[in-house]
């Protein structure tokens, strides 16, 4: 018998469950390793972005 399932499995389980996506561009900016599935909104890099999120604060 060998334990190369288990050691995929393993693997498997060490995946960051939780993403970090952009409010504006709905891109993936991070994962996080949470307990089960969980996303959670931020703005990524992009001066789109940026300067979109600025203008929606203005109003
Ligand atoms: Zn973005």
């Amino acid at each position: 018998m060998s334990n190369t399932n288990d050691v995929k499995l393993a693997a498997i389980h060490r995946y960051d469950l939780g993403v970090i996506i952009c409010k504006s561009c709905n891109e993936v900016i991070a994962t996080l390793p949470t307990n089960g599935y969980k996303k959670f909104y931020s703005l990524c890099c992009s001066i789109t972005c940026i300067e979109k999120n600025k203008e929606e604060n203005k109003r």
